[in-house]
């Protein structure tokens, strides 16, 4: 269904829970951030309702995402039924991988198409200080069990801080060479627990790309990968993969925006920086129709505004992204 704006709005983020296994700086304080009672939580059958909702206003691709999705009981039953959805196409999970490798198979026979894995440093020990406590080991483990398992585009998440491991950027970007791992540079986005980082830890994506062509030579521009959405993606000359830049700060894409989030208490988000939502768990539970359902998901399409403005001044959020899906 097309909003306001003219843009095709047909992608759907689904956080499916608000709790994760690891502790990363960036995203959350120490002791994580307070997780909501279960019962707030959106149930396997109502996230299944609300996506039988939302097809019928257009929307054809989903991505599972938290929070950690992994850690969430019944991923794979969750997986299984999104996957029957005559209308949905594409069926994505953004992961921290910890469980990945463990889960990886099952998840492909439920019908899961692809993973996006977050991985900021090659690092062990670093990835342990970046994450408070996660095992870099396992990780690669979940990615190399993705790639045998064919679960393409097998896509890397690096945010990229200074002084953290913007030291990395140049190891990062080489692990697309000879296998089909495609690396997306993420710039920080100022949100609850990185809003403070942020001022400091924040390059943006054209200062990452520049550090790439002083080592590698000039990128040059990949047609279409599968789902690419708002990120640009180049290939280092002879790469496999490719390498990709997310400047959601520093040069927004909003005019290229498809998408809506579902939150794992059961908002509808129409845009990651403004906190504008549409609740949908309180008509769920007093039994709402699909068509009712559609209507709020179409209400939320029509109020998507045009665009952010985190880089002229506008306040990010004071949510943490593990509590909005990012
Ligand atoms: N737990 C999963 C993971 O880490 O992949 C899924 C949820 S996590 C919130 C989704 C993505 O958001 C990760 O790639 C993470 O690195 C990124 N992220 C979290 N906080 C961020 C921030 N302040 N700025 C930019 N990206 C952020
Ligand atoms: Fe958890 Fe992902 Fe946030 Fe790290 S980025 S704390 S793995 S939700």
């Amino acid at each position: 269904m097309e909003d306001r704006y003219h843009r095709e709005i047909n992608y759907l983020r689904v956080s499916v829970t608000d709790r994760c296994n690891l502790r990363c700086r960036y995203c959350m304080p120490p002791h994580g951030v307070s997780v909501v009672p279960r019962e707030e939580i959106l149930t396997l059958e109502e996230i299944v309702r609300v996506v039988r909702a939302s097809t019928r206003v257009g929307v054809k691709k989903l991505r599972l995402t938290g929070g950690e999705p992994l850690v969430r009981r019944g991923i794979t039953e969750l997986v299984e039924a999104l996957a029957a959805i005559p209308e949905i196409d594409d069926l994505a999970l953004t992961t921290n991988g910890i469980l990945l490798a463990a889960r990886a198979e099952q998840l492909k026979a439920a019908g899961l198409r692809r993973v996006n894995v977050s991985l900021d440093t090659l690092k062990p020990e670093r990835y342990s200080y970046i994450t408070r406590g996660g095992r870099l080991e396992a990780v690669w483990r979940g990615i190399e069990k993705s790639l045998e398992l064919g679960l393409h585009p097998v896509k890397l998440n690096v945010v990229v801080m200074r002084g953290f491991n913007d030291d990395e950027i140049c190891d990062l970007a080489r692990l697309s060479l000879d296998r089909p791992l495609h690396v997306r540079f993420i710039e920080l986005m100022p949100f609850g627990t990185a809003a403070g980082v942020s001022r400091e830890g924040y390059i943006p994506a054209a200062e990452i790309r520049e550090r790439i062509e002083q080592q590698f030579g000039q990128l040059q521009e990949v047609r279409k990968l599968t789902g690419s959405g708002p990120a640009r993606y180049y290939h280092l000359a002879g790469a496999v993969g490719t390498i990709g830049f997310i400047s959601a700060v520093s040069d927004h894409f909003c005019g290229r925006c498809n998408r809506l989030r579902l939150t794992a208490v059961g908002a509808l988000r129409p845009c990651l920086f403004h906190e504008y939502e549409i609740d949908l768990k309180g008509i769920l539970r007093r039994g709402a129709t699909l068509e009712e359902l559609a209507e709020l998901v179409a209400r939320a399409v029509q109020e998507k505004p045009g665009r952010h403005h985190i880089n002229r001044g506008q306040p990010g959020t004071g949510k943490n992204m593990s509590q909005i899906g990012g």
